[in-house]
């Protein structure tokens, strides 16, 4: 049985919207996330090394999300709520709590407009929900001229490569199914794109790979494709700096001391190395015809 736990709040106000999802708000509907990903920002002593181990649930987020939505409706603050930004909604335990569904339920109700990125192919059982979202939310008034619907969807890439995402994201489905989601998901007429975020250095950041994986978007129809660089936080035990290390030193330890040298002691890409992927993540959408941004 999940562990549970009581949350005073669970609408997070963001100090500005994201840059890249265009989120103002966020929504965990658990606390951890079972995808296990050796990378993932949330890592550390919180959760351990099989973040599986530390999951809760929000037992009173429903009623506590309704009450936040009532305030903020009223006030009309009406902004992209990003669901599931420290957990993938749909992680398995979603099939039998339904607390993802529950709070897009209440999004619905209050006619906030949804954004998601997922790992996993549960988002199709709520298909019909995330229809009415996109139809019926209501737009903060500066994207209304933008954008003429109340629902983004992203599905993340790191890699098209089976084997290491295995090894490095245990808990999601394979990086082929994900882009079949995006197949499906925009047959169902929703906005829908890839998240490269994080693409790996010197394994799927390179002209070749990152080519390859935008081409895969291209033809799993997505609507856009986002592309930005790895960070490795901490340096404990759990952290995603040091599981990230202990993957190279199995997958590839000649690439160890590149990454060594790469990050430093630092926890994040440095600037010259960002503004490189940028503008090869750009020129490459560019030349494949592919938005590499939400918005057009
Ligand atoms: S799916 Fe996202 S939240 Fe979950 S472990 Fe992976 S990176 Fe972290």
């Amino acid at each position: 049985m999940l562990r549970q736990k009581e949350v005073k709040s669970v609408l997070n106000k963001h100090k500005k919207r994201d840059s890249w999802f265009l989120d103002d708000y966020s929504v965990n509907p658990y606390e951890g996330c079972s995808c296990n990903c050796l990378y993932c920002y949330i890592r550390g002593s919180k959760y351990g090394e099989n973040m599986e181990d530390g999951l809760a649930l929000k037992a009173n987020a429903l009623e506590v999300l309704e009450k936040q939505l009532a305030v903020k409706a009223k006030k009309n603050q009406y902004g992209f709520v990003a669901v599931g930004s420290g957990t993938d909604a749909y992680i398995h335990h979603e099939e039998k709590y339904r607390l993802t569904e529950g709070m897009l339920t209440l999004l619905l109700k209050y006619r906030f407009p949804v954004f998601i990125s997922t790992k996993r192919t549960l988002i199709t059982r709520d298909i019909e929900l995330l229809k009415k979202i996109d139809e019926a939310a209501i737009l903060p008034d500066d994207l209304k001229d933008k954008l003429k619907r109340g629902l983004i969807l992203s599905v993340s890439v790191s890699t098209l490569e089976e084997k290491i995402s295995n090894m490095l994201e245990p808990g999601a489905v394979a990086p082929l199914k994900r882009l079949e989601l995006v197949k499906q998901l925009k047959q169902e007429g929703f906005l829908t794109g890839v998240n490269a975020i994080p693409v790996l250095p010197f394994i799927s950041d390179t002209e070749e790979e990152l080519e390859k994986i935008i081409l895969a978007s291209k033809e799993h129809n997505a609507d856009y494709i986002l592309v930005g660089g790895l960070t490795l936080f901490g340096n404990g035990p759990a952290d995603s700096k040091t599981l990230f290390y202990k993957f190279l030193e199995r997958y590839d330890a000649s690439l160890l001391p590149k990454y060594q040298k790469l990050y430093g002691s630092n926890f994040y890409v440095p600037f010259p190395y960002q503004n490189e992927l940028k503008e090869r993540a750009n020129r490459l959408c560019k030349k494949n015809n592919i938005r590499s941004t939400i918005l057009e």
